[in-house]
């Protein structure tokens, strides 16, 4: 592919030569030059774009020398004709290159949001896992101590019988099961926030931006009133997928939908010792679930796990915050969380 722009824009090179050779110095044959630089700035090696303008240009210099025939028309114009040739060239490959150059950029920029969603997804996936884990460990634990306790006693009242040795096994394998739900239970509840130094409107602007797709593609509008917020200490990537929940949900509700009005506001301000985050939605609101929505497995989706409300809040918490779920002003749901503010 690279092979056939870097030949196709050599190959008309030499054709405008030919054709600027055959006429008299007059004609201003060395403008089409600029289209063989255009053809070379498709390939995808950065440094045959400029080679060919340069060597443009020479040939243009060259004709004159060459063939210096230029019949009626006078020397000035000749010679004002040639620099318009070279400034055509120059600019064509000047502006090519800067455009190349903001694409690849751009395609980076691109690169990175993707890595970044990538990531998020997967600490997300991570988390409900782990909560999974979690519940599953807890709702075990309480038949397991059940069936060990009444085992014991069976085994007391089975006293010097076949029967004893056999509950006695099975109340040492329940207390091993009960051991091993513990250890799940230690092992995926939430790690500690690791605490850094991070600007909240920063944090807000990134997961818009990962979230400004699915947003734009279900024509929701998201709309920021972050004022002057002081610096926040927490676990950034917590933090994000804190909101990140609480946009995916926001835009899924006004999804559900046909309302003219899909808009998500996020604002955020300063209240005493806090700054407090409201995310709110012109959704149809959370109706009568408003007492379960922090309850882990509850969910109204089809698809739904009924962990990113739970998750959240358990995230705001760690940190020292406080979340709750309320009806929003006119109509929709707005979630709205609190998070100390760094050194108070
Ligand atoms: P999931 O999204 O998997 O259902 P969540 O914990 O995020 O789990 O939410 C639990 C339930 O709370 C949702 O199924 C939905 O019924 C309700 N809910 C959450 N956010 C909103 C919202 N912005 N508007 C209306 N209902 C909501």
């Amino acid at each position: 592919m690279s092979d056939r722009f870097i030949f196709l824009s050599l190959a008309l090179m030499g054709a405008v030569f030919l054709v600027d050779l055959s006429l008299p110095l007059g004609v201003a044959a060395a403008v089409p030059y600029t289209f063989a630089v255009l053809l070379a700035l498709r390939s995808p090696n950065k440094w045959f774009a400029p080679a060919l303008a340069a060597l443009c240009w020479i040939l243009t210099i060259a004709k004159m020398g060459i063939v210096p025939e230029r019949g009626s028309t006078e020397m000035w114009k000749v010679i004002a004709n040639r620099c318009l040739a070279l400034f055509a060239i120059g600019m064509t490959a000047f502006l090519g290159i800067r455009r190349k150059q903001a694409e690849a950029k751009r395609q980076a920029a691109e690169h990175k949001l993707r890595e970044h969603l990538t990531d998020l997804t997967r600490v997300s996936r991570m988390t409900l896992a782990g909560q999974f884990a979690s519940g599953l460990a807890h709702e075990l634990n309480q038949p397991l101590a059940a069936l060990c306790l009444q085992a014991e006693i069976a085994e007391g009242m089975a006293a010097n019988s076949e029967l004893q040795s056999i509950l006695r096994e099975v109340a040492e394998q329940g207390q091993r099961a009960a051991e091993i739900v513990r250890g799940i239970r230690r092992l995926v509840h939430l790690d500690p926030p690791e605490a850094l130094d991070f600007k909240l409107a920063e944090v807000v602007q990134s997961v818009v931006r990962l979230v400004d797709a699915h947003a734009r593609r279900s024509r929701v509008e998201i709309r920021l009133e972050l004022g002057e917020l002081p610096e926040m200490r927490g676990d950034r990537i917590q933090l994000e997928q804190v909101i990140f929940n609480l946009l995916q949900n926001a835009i899924e509700a006004i999804e559900s939908v046909n309302s003219l009005e899909r808009i998500v506001t996020v604002s955020a301000r300063v209240a005493g010792a806090f700054v407090v985050v409201s995310v709110c939605d012109t959704g149809p609101g959370f109706g009568s679930d408003e007492n379960r929505l922090f309850e882990q497995f509850f969910t109204t989706k089809p698809k739904g796990m009924g962990l990113g409300l739970a998750i959240s809040r358990a995230i705001v918490e760690s940190h020292g915050g406080r979340m709750i779920g309320e009806p929003a002003a006119a109509a929709g749901a707005t979630v709205t969380f609190s998070l100390p503010i760094a050194g108070e």
